[in-house]
């Protein structure tokens, strides 16, 4: 195993190579570029206009960054220019004044952008052009950013030290100490073969050294900066090592969008087709075969995997990717391959992660080895509002629109908290930018968010075309998970959509809240990947350094534990308390979570597991719909519930109603809310039409009913019925029975009761608090209101809604849960 003398020799020519041609590509740039220098000079020396002169510079050199070599020339052109400049008249000059800043020998600005140092040039003087022009541009917007009105800012907010993107910990990312990777990354986008591409990720000149380290320790910890190359190459070297000869390589992501596209990724840059040698799964989708050997999954799908295989032997390594997320799955999975690490040797176990965590990371797998790929940072300029906005979504479209403008190209990445978010600022994007019309260059827009269809997904790579500039809208999703190319600047609201534990409703709720000091770093972080850049916060730099908390806070601390117990009393882990947590969750929420499980039926009074909990575990779900599917066959029917189970699993974007034809969406979901059957039925009607109508998209525009939410459920439910046989429930159909469905529904639901209450609200019988019907109920124009009602979830917007609601009646309780219902009259 690992890199042989052999292999090492040919990957050190091919690195050699590599470099060669590499080199000669930029030389050729440079030499372009010092040619263009030249004759610019010889045009200073001839008395032209500096502006002229420096418009032909930028609009002719080649190499996206004029290095200090060149400067050298730049320099001559500055002297000579300068030279001419004593001789005329100063007052008369109307041009550029080139920069002081050449003259500081070895100074930061040296380093600068050519074509920013020009817009340094004018100084403080504002007499000058782009000065002018910029002061204009900010004015017009309504706007105003610290460094756009630089000054000012400075006055009122000092720049915070240490807020500047810090280095990776041993990195050596000053660009001059990097110049194969400068001219790299400016000829990256030129390249054509991917293989040449790989070569060119920091983390090839490491290859070796890697391979060497996974050799000799079971445990490593691997830090790299994001986009180095850690989740698309790590499998593949690994592959290429031969550590693929005796069993899988699986690399667990946290998101599902990162899964999927990595391992198109990977599959295309082996040449091989998706779901064969390369594969991914993830809930609901297994796109693997008996040949996949790379397999990309969510840490969730990992996780499932350890109930089937609980000692994994079909792999012969294991990669825990993005470490720093700490979702629940990812912390499990380090409690559980810590422990199975000791049991196999042979297993190889890899955590990677883009952040400096890797000292706990580190501490808690027994001091393991940390592996640090030095990354390639560039400086990012941080720019704050002056002002805190009180509408992130506009302010970003706004901030969007003045980067367009002012900036010079590179493209936009937008940090926003969720799909309508998203689709929402795209609207406006689109909009405003009609207004501009050819006013302003092309601007291309792009989402991305983990319910995106794949297809629209892997539009965000798309090169950016001639003279555009693309604008990618993206959710935390792009923090880490994925890297999109020619990032130059970014904008972040401050917020993220993040689960968190209700105490008070007892249960998750995705909740929008200022994202943490690490997240807003690793948001600017983006912007310097490529080249210097610009990260725009839309909040006060006083916000920043005052309100937001250092880090996010592991999703075992502030999540609903029912599912993470069930998991491991299905492996067999009894212990909660004595299990080997990163962070332990409170055990209050543990109790919570097994009372939650005793009173489902999934554990007994002694806390052990139960048939009913077993088979509970087979189910992809969470505990109250695996339940509710569970007890689908006392009540004869199977094939209903989990088709309200797939349709409920999809979210809450089933219905659209476009613009000005909202009252056409309106009747068509009416159809489907006749005769007071609640929304779960409802549901059921939705996909059972869909069904008899082939499947078709044209039902689907006809009802208003969003095609890939059918799609999608479609898929769910074919799972779901596979996993019927499984846990060997009968597929049984009571279509008319709509008593027995509903159940059904209750005897999953029964702790998501609320009760009508005087005033027309509802009261939680759990918690007690006072919620409300959902306008989009089928149940909202319902009279005399139902006195007792089964909810899906809670949601939090103007108020308390219960969303996905059925009438129940309260003998039903009695019967189905008189554990927990025997003191309610
Ligand atoms: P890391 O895991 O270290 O963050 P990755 O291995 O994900 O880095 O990415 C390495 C490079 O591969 C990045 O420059 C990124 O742009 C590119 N890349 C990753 N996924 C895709 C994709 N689906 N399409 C195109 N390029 C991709
Ligand atoms: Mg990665």
């Amino acid at each position: 195993d690992g890199g042989s003398g052999g292999d090492a020799d040919r990957e050190k020519k091919k690195l050699g190579e590599a470099r060669k041609s590499d080199t000669s590509e930029s030389e050729r740039h440079q030499n372009h570029d010092v040619n263009v220098l030249r004759k610019a000079s010889r045009h200073a020396y001839l008395g032209k206009r500096v502006e002229k002169i420096c418009k032909y510079v930028l609009g002719h050199c080649k190499m996206a960054e004029v290095e200090y070599r060149q400067l050298r020339h730049t320099k001559e052109l500055c002297e000579i220019v300068k030279k001419q400049l004593e001789k005329n008249d100063q007052s008369h000059f109307n041009g550029y004044v080139m920069p002081e800043c050449y003259d500081a020998g070895g100074s930061v600005n040296q380093r600068k952008r050519f074509g920013a140092s020009l817009k340094h040039c004018g100084g403080e003087d504002s007499r000058y052009e782009p000065n002018l022009w910029e002061e204009q541009q900010v004015k017009k917007a309504s706007l105003k950013f610290g460094s756009q009105d630089r000054k000012r800012s400075e006055d009122k907010y000092p720049v915070i030290p240490g807020d500047q993107i810090e280095l990776v910990r041993g990195a050596i990312v000053f660009e001059e100490n990097m110049p194969s990777h400068e001219s790299a990354t400016a000829a990256c986008s030129k390249l054509h073969s991917l293989e040449e591409y790989r070569r060119l990720l920091p983390i090839f000149g490491y290859k070796d050294k890697l391979l060497q380290a996974v050799h000799d320790y079971q445990v490593l910890i691997i830090v790299g900066e994001t986009g180095s190359g850690k989740t698309t190459q790590i499998p593949q070297y690994l592959h290429e090592a031969g550590y693929t000869r005796r069993g899988k390589i699986g690399c667990a992501q946290p998101r599902r969008v990162a899964a999927m596209s990595v391992a198109a990724r990977v599959a295309q840059e082996m040449q091989v087709k998706l779901g064969q040698e390369v594969g991914y799964s993830i809930r609901f989708e297994d796109c693997t075969s008996k040949k996949t050997v790379l397999k990309y999954m969510t840490d969730g799908m990992l996780l499932r995997e350890f109930l089937s295989e609980p000692d994994l032997s079909s792999y012969s390594v294991l990669i825990i990717d993005e470490a720093h997320d700490r979702t629940l799955s990812t912390d499990i999975l380090f409690g559980l391959l810590k422990d199975l690490a000791c049991f196999r040797p042979d297993l190889k176990l890899l955590v990677s992660s883009a952040t400096l965590d890797a000292l706990k990371f580190s501490d808690y797998f027994d001091s393991a080895p940390i592996f640090n790929i030095p990354g390639r940072r560039h400086h990012v300029e941080i720019q704050y509002t002056i002002a805190p906005e009180a509408d992130y979504l506009t302010a970003s479209v706004v901030t969007v629109l003045q980067v367009h403008i002012t900036q010079e190209p590179g493209d936009i990445l937008v940090f926003l908290t969720g799909q309508e978010e998203i689709e929402a600022a795209e609207e406006q994007l689109r909009h405003r930018t009609k207004e501009l019309g050819s006013n302003i260059a092309e601007l291309v827009i792009h989402p991305i968010y983990a319910n995106l269809p794949t297809e629209k997904q892997a539009k965000i790579f798309e090169p950016t075309p001639k003279g555009a500039r693309k604008v990618v809208l993206a959710t935390n999703i792009a923090e880490t998970s994925v890297t999109i190319d020619g990032i130059k600047y970014v904008i972040d609201s401050g917020f993220c959509k993040m689960k968190s534990y209700n105490p008070r409703t007892g249960m998750d709720a995705l909740q929008v809240t200022s994202v943490s000091k690490a997240s807003a770093k690793q948001r600017a972080g983006r912007a310097g990947r490529t080249g210097p850049g610009k990260c725009f916060r839309l909040y006060t730099a006083y916000n920043y350094q005052h309100e937001l908390s250092e880090d996010t806070i592991p999703e075992m601390q502030r999540s609903d534990l029912a599912n993470v117990v069930l998991t491991l009393k299905t492996l067999g882990i009894n212990d909660m308390i004595k299990f080997d947590f990163m962070d332990p969750p409170s055990a209050d929420s543990l109790v919570k979570a097994l009372e939650l499980l005793y009173s489902l039926g999934a554990l007994n009074c002694k806390g052990d597991l139960t048939k009913i909990g077993r088979r509970m575990s087979e189910l992809p779900l969470d505990p109250m719909l695996s339940k509710m599917i569970v007890a689908s066959e006392k009540y004869k029917c199977s094939e209903e519930i989990i088709t309200i189970a797939a349709m409920l699993s999809v979210g809450s974007s089933i219905f659209y109603r476009p613009k000005g034809k909202d009252m056409l969406a309106d009747a068509a979901r009416a159809r489907f809310h006749e005769g007071n059957i609640g929304d779960h039925i409802g549901l059921l009607m939705v996909y059972n039409e869909w069904r008899s109508c082939g499947y078709g998209v044209s039902w689907c525009c006809e009802n208003y009913v969003q095609y890939r939410c059918m799609k999608r459920s479609r898929d769910i439910r074919d799972q779901l019925e596979r996993l019927l046989e499984m846990v060997e429930i009968h597929k049984t159909s009571s279509l008319n029975d709509l008593e027995a469905m509903k159940k059904a529904v209750t005897s999953g639901f029964f702790p998501h009761v609320a009760r009508l209450q005087k005033g027309g609200s509802y009261k939680t019988i759990r918690h007690q608090q006072s919620v409300h019907i959902h306008p989009s109920s089928s149940l909202a124009q319902s009279f005399p209101k139902p006195e007792w009602v089964a909810y899906h979830e809670l949601v939090l917007t103007s108020q308390e809604y219960m969303r996905q609601e059925t009438e129940i009646k309260p003998e039903w309780l009695l019967e189905i849960a008189p554990h927990y219902y025997q003191f309610i009259n």
